[in-house]
């Protein structure tokens, strides 16, 4: 008997890294950054309780004595405002992200990350936990001491509060965002009784989970490392877009000097090389170090920088909003936005404006309810009474409306051809009817059209209710005369 062949697998040896080259599992050194104030931060502030406003307000508010915005899974049917989106209507959510895309494009064109560095969530959610960081811990240097320090006490104390705090946030995220699919009034009171279902502890839990790693640990990981749009933006902006940089020919050479010092005849440029911009960086990049993919435009280092100039009788912009162009040809700030309304720009907006202006007119022309016509496919065609012949199809009525609907059917296109069975029917709010529909093609017609395939269609009217006028449908169908 032999021995089984065994393939020895020996462990590869550890290999160095390339130069230049990052390890994805090396540990990242914690960015602390610095708290600072000025115009783009109260940008950056007031987009932060613009979207937290809409974001924990939204589902608190009440339409027509329900919820006005509920994506309701389970019987497949979205409130919004007045509108109820039945799975017919998954066409508006699909030109919604048609049109999301065409604004990305067109802001990334326009004016680089723009989205990243006011709007985007993990910008929103880590400036809110910053905030409350800085506020039990300190700033930059506090907290550098604080995490330095051996456990205290009061360093206990501190992280604990941070910790209950962020814990909160991210709970009440959680269920805010769980309060867009479950009535969050209803929400309120399971949770007044503890009494979730597993399925909604499993999403608050999720959703706070995300946000309580992504804002409080991950922070700049997630843009550097995980975000898409930071891996493809590049491929969007080009030398005349809108972009935080600095103005090196301005700021070289870099070096301390005193404020009352003349820089010209010390030989350096504007930049004092207080390494504040870098201090306030959220993703810890030194932007003087030229445009990155890790620069988020939050524009916090423009503050900063046009801070210190101020306090040093400089000319502020060392670091500001530009375009490779502007910064390589030293343009006056005319010719920089004369050049951002270029054709890419222009063609992006112009998408952009068709698809919102179609999206608003379809939405505005849309009817509330809709009809699928259904033929039976056992029977095709059949004799009954008199030589007439009979086909049958099946009707299904949504109703979208939150009224129930008494809705009639009539048959248009062929002589001689009638609807043979009942042809009203009552549809309950928000549901769906259905109607086994007979029509009937008189003797005589059908002998003159044996053997042929016959276009019709079915007209389908909603009746008027006090306030609502009466609406209708069309739709097209076949009836088939038999040889
Ligand atoms: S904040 Fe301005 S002056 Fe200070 S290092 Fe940065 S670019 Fe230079
Ligand atoms: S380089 Fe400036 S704009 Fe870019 S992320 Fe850092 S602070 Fe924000």
């Amino acid at each position: 008997m032999t021995s089984p062949r065994v393939i020895p697998i020996q462990p590869a040896p550890p290999q160095e890294a390339e130069p230049g080259m990052v390890s994805l599992y090396a540990s990242q050194a914690k960015v602390y950054p610095r708290s600072v104030s000025g115009r783009f931060a109260r940008w950056r502030w007031v987009m932060v309780w613009l979207t937290q406003l809409f974001f924990y307000g939204l589902p608190w508010l009440n339409w027509n004595g329900r919820q006005a915005v509920l994506f309701d899974l389970g019987e497949r049917r979205f409130y919004i405002l007045g509108l109820v989106m039945q799975p017919q209507d998954f066409i508006y959510l699909a030109a919604l992200l048609v049109i999301s895309a065409l604004s990305l494009f067109f802001f990334t064109a326009l004016a680089g990350r723009l989205w990243c560095g006011y709007a985007c969530p993990q910008t929103v959610y880590t400036e809110i936990f910053l905030w409350i960081e800085r506020r039990v811990e300190g700033d930059r240097q506090a907290r550098m001491r604080l995490d330095a320090a051996p456990w205290s006490v009061a360093k206990l104390g501190r992280k604990a509060l941070k910790q209950a705090l962020w814990v909160g946030v991210a709970l009440f995220t959680g269920f805010s965002f769980v309060g867009y699919f479950t009535p969050i009034r209803v929400l309120s009171s399971e949770l007044a009784l503890g009494a979730f279902s597993p399925w909604e502890w499993f999403w608050v839990l999720f959703y706070g989970l995300a946000t309580y790693g992504n804002a409080g640990y991950m922070r700049e990981q997630i843009c550097k490392y995980m975000c898409p749009y930071a891996r493809f933006q590049s491929a969007l902006i080009d030398m005349d877009s809108l972009v935080i940089a600095y103005d090196a020919r301005r700021g070289e050479p870099r070096g301390s000097r005193s404020r009352k010092a003349d820089p010209a005849s010390l030989g350096l440029g504007s930049c004092i090389d207080c390494t504040l911009c870098v201090q306030v960086c959220p993703t810890g990049i030194d932007i003087r170090e030229g445009l990155q993919n890790e620069c988020i435009a939050c524009a916090a280092c423009i503050d900063v920088c046009d801070d210190v100039m101020g306090k040093m009788g400089y000319p502020t912009g060392l670091i500001r909003y530009s375009s490779g162009h502007a910064m390589e040809k030293q343009w006056p700030r005319a010719a920089l936005l004369r050049r951002v309304l270029r054709p890419r720009v222009l063609i992006y907006a112009g998408l952009l404006s068709l698809t919102c202006l179609g999206f608003a007119l379809s939405l505005l022309q849309r009817h509330d309810f809709a009809v699928n016509v259904i033929k039976d496919r056992g029977t095709l065609a059949r004799q009954v009474g008199h030589g007439n012949i009979e086909n049958v199809y099946r009707l299904q009525v949504i109703n979208s409306t939150e009224q129930a609907q008494q809705f009639k059917v009539e048959v248009l296109g062929q002589a001689g051809l009638s609807v043979a069975s009942e042809a009203g029917l009552s549809v309950p709010a928000t549901g769906i009817g259905t109607l086994p529909l007979r029509l009937e093609l008189e003797a005589g017609a059908a002998e003159s059209h044996r053997g042929q395939v016959l276009p019709l269609q079915l007209r389908v009217t909603r009746e008027a209710t006090p306030g609502e006028q009466a609406s209708s449908v069309t739709e097209k169908t076949t009836f088939v005369v038999p040889r």
